[in-house]
């Protein structure tokens, strides 16, 4: 049982998949990103920072919604 599944997280849709499972990749900034469909890899390659500021969303609170910077496409942490 040395089998070892990576499991990626389509970052659009919030799925698990396996690397099998994934209908779609995106590379961004030199990194690949596995989707359950290729509507959201579309979706995520429309505007990567928007998905990949999920994550940081709980210890960045609110404060960073002022800014905006979704929609200018700059990270500001
Ligand atoms: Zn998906």
């Amino acid at each position: 049982m040395k089998q070892h599944k990576r499991l990626y997280k389509d970052r659009v849709c919030g799925m698990v998949l396996g690397r099998k499972a994934a209908a779609a990749e995106c590379v961004f900034r030199g990194k690949v990103y596995y989707f359950c469909a290729n509507v959201c890899c579309e979706t995520f390659k429309a505007n990567p920072q928007k998905f990949l500021h999920k994550r940081a969303r709980r210890r960045t609170g609110s404060r960073c919604r002022q800014h905006q910077h979704q929609q200018l496409g700059l990270a500001c942490h």
